[in-house]
């Protein structure tokens, strides 16, 4: 098979005192994520989608949560070694299709910045990169703002 999908989810705490990244940009925000790393649970789950397409097992098999290597990293760092993985697999990226799941806030004046933050970092098209954003609706640990949660499909393709 030359093409492959993959899929990845990740979840945050959202707790006063920390920074709020996502795709890659600082979002200014009253609650940031919680994490070993800088939380950046839209890149982790990219990360997820790329590394399972290529059957290259998940973002803490590589940078494990307890090493402080990654302590505060910028996850743009994990990204781009995650797509180096996945290139030296023998795969090129297609495309990513990704939702980020919060209450707030407003999330749509950010996503041209994040979809060119993340087509630098992973060396793809922005066009290749889809990001959307919803909220749950009040309901849950996401709809009480407690958590952010996001979700990314790759496509990948043998070359
Ligand atoms: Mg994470």
């Amino acid at each position: 098979m030359k093409i492959r999908v993959g899929f990845g989810f990740d979840t945050h705490q959202l707790v006063v005192g920390r920074e709020l990244w996502l795709g890659g940009v600082l979002i200014p925000n009253s609650v940031g994520a919680l994490g070993h790393s800088d939380a950046d649970v839209l890149i982790h789950a990219i990360c997820d989608a790329i590394l399972g397409a290529a059957n290259l097992r998940d973002i803490g098999f590589h940078f494990k949560n307890t090493d402080p290597q990654w302590k505060n990293i910028d996850s743009k760092i994990l990204l781009k070694e995650s797509c180096r993985l996945v290139r030296e697999k023998g795969f090129e990226i297609g495309n990513i299709d990704a939702t980020l799941c919060l209450e707030e806030p407003k999330i749509n004046p950010h996503i041209t910045k994040m979809q060119t933050a993340l087509s630098e970092c992973m060396q793809i098209e922005l066009d290749c990169i889809s990001i959307k954003a919803t909220t749950n609706e009040t309901m849950g640990y996401v709809g009480r703002k407690e958590g952010v949660n996001a979700y990314a499909v790759a496509l990948i393709e043998k070359i």
